[in-house]
């Protein structure tokens, strides 16, 4: 199905917007402490949702390939990423873990940071998020496998409706050898319970 390229909204309808639900919350748009908020809401969303000027593949098109034939996994733990859940627009806030097993390329590894935060920073659910990062780390480097696991809190489910503080939600995607070889698997199982230097020390 195709669509028509969706009309951006300009500046000034954003912040009107923003107004509007100043309204429907009980709040006079017009009082002094209110007055620059949609001005900064709008600019907010700009930080927020920055992923939709961005191309996630692109990111990781530059890699290198004389890696004296390192074909061990390659994990970066412990990302934080901050996302919005596009059923409620309110903070999804969590870690992603993203291994990769090399099969000639590899790349920066301030890369596959930049593809979570690419894919984060739009309206999303877990679970496609999670799986979005996985597809595109393997369609561009076609590594011998991918594993990325996300854990966060919703707060869609904390602030809101059942009120569960304390509560993460995991979700995981395995590709390659990591579906299919379970020692691989539990490789980085055991690489990811080992507890981390770099909040220790680094
Ligand atoms: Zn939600």
């Amino acid at each position: 199905m195709s669509q028509a390229p969706l009309l951006r909204p300009s500046r000034e309808e954003a912040e009107d917007a923003i107004r509007t639900l100043l309204r429907w919350a009980g709040e006079d748009p017009s009082r002094e402490g209110l007055l620059d908020t949609p001005g900064r809401v709008v600019r907010s969303y700009e930080e927020f949702f920055a992923g939709y000027g961005e191309d996630p593949s692109s990111i990781l098109s530059r890699t290198f390939s004389e890696v004296d034939d390192y074909d061990e996994i390659v994990l970066l733990r412990d990302i934080r990423f901050e996302s919005h859940c596009e059923h409620h627009m309110v903070p999804i806030i969590g870690v992603a873990h993203v291994a990769y097993l090399p099969s000639k390329r590899v790349v920066g590894i301030s890369k596959l940071a930049r593809v979570v935060d690419a894919f984060s920073r739009r309206l999303q659910i877990q679970e496609r998020l999670t799986a979005q990062i996985a597809n595109t780390i393997n369609d561009v480097l076609q590594p011998h496998g991918v594993a990325v696991i996300l854990e966060a809190g919703h707060q869609c489910m904390t602030t809101r409706g059942v009120h569960r503080p304390g509560v993460s939600m995991v979700t995981s995607r395995m590709l390659g050898v990591f579906r299919t070889n379970s020692d691989t698997r539990r490789e980085l199982m055991s690489m990811l319970n080992r507890p981390s230097v770099a909040t220790a020390h680094l």
